[in-house]
């Protein structure tokens, strides 16, 4: 989750009607503008709920194409039933590739990498994990390869609390109803997970050990650090091997562009990269943080683990950048 201030959905809203950047963005042609005028994110998911039950007409209203849409939820985690429903496709985006998209003009100064694939990952929950996304990047080209995303299920939460906790923290997004659809245990979450990470290659059960040429980058070191030990421990799970180091990219971009980043946020608004969808709806960020690192790969910038977790120690994580955000 990235550490910033938590903005009203009505902030958000208005973020998207007052770009605040209105000049033209720099030669990085692979970030695509959202829309200025259409302030379409609250309520995304009611609103294919709306679509499976309404009798709207289908006719796709013409401004609609070509504008910026929100992510498909139910879509992102293989759920989605509506894909042949000309009206669903128009109103929500199935294809991540059409925000990180890289362009082939900004691959000149890309830079040889010791890893082949970069895992950005961006947890939602304080109290338990709420919400797992995970965006696949090729180091090598930018390019988004493939997206794991599953909302999730607290293990130790009455129902009450539950349904609190998700109208607070979802409700005001407008996808509180697709999490209630969607939402696994965290256990099965993992289980899920690494069948999809076995597909790409990236570990193997039976191999145990560390990701294969590949590694998690996340906005911090909460994610790793703590929130999934802490989760692992409710769920009454060990932490899984593949979860011992990680890329903070807070402490990348300290060492790169030698200007502190306290979040997210900071990066965007730095490097003049207009936030994409809900911030704190997870696939959205973690998409958002996905961008930042396409811009900081085109800028030349060379990644390495910068934490890694003892396995002797539990909880004893061991920084390896001297020039750190603490
Ligand atoms: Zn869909």
């Amino acid at each position: 989750m990235a550490l910033v201030a938590r903005v009203s959905t009505r902030r958000v809203f208005s973020r998207h009607l007052h770009s605040p950047f209105p000049s033209p963005l720099t030669a990085h042609a692979f970030i695509p503008l959202p829309s200025l005028t259409s302030p379409c994110l609250p309520a995304r998911n009611r609103a294919v709920t709306a679509c499976l039950s309404s009798s709207a007409p289908a006719v796709i209203d013409a401004q609609t194409a070509g504008r910026w849409k929100p992510m498909c939820l139910y879509h992102t985690q293989g759920k989605c039933t509506k894909m042949d429903d000309a009206l669903h496709l128009a109103k929500f985006n199935h294809d991540f590739m059409v925000d990180l998209k890289a362009s082939t003009r900004s691959l000149n100064k890309l830079r040889p990498q010791n890893l082949d694939y970069l895992l950005v990952l961006d947890l939602e929950g304080r109290v338990e994990i709420l919400e797992f996304p995970v965006l696949m990047i090729d180091a090598k080209n930018m390019d988004f390869i493939d997206s794991f995303h599953r909302f999730v299920r607290p293990a130790v939460m009455s129902e009450q609390r539950i349904n609190e906790y998700i109208e607070g923290k979802y409700g005001k997004l407008g996808v509180d109803r697709v999490w209630h659809d969607t939402a696994i245990p965290f256990k099965d979450v993992l289980h899920e997970f690494e069948l999809w990470m076995k597909k790409h290659h990236l570990w193997v059960k039976e191999q145990g050990g560390l990701l294969n040429r590949a590694a998690f980058v996340t906005c911090g070191n909460w994610d790793l650090k703590t929130k999934i030990p802490e989760q692992c421990k409710v769920s009454k799970i060990k932490t899984p091997s593949y979860f011992m180091e990680w890329i903070n990219l807070k402490d990348i971009y300290l060492n790169f562009y030698k200007r502190r980043a306290t979040g997210m946020m900071t990066m965007l608004r730095e490097l003049e990269i207009p936030l994409l969808g809900s911030h704190h709806l997870g696939i959205d960020d973690t998409k958002n943080i996905a961008r930042v690192l396409q811009r900081m790969l085109a800028d030349g910038v060379i990644l390495q683990i910068t934490a890694k977790r003892s396995s002797s120690v539990p909880g004893d994580v061991k920084f390896l950048f001297t020039n750190r955000i603490r």
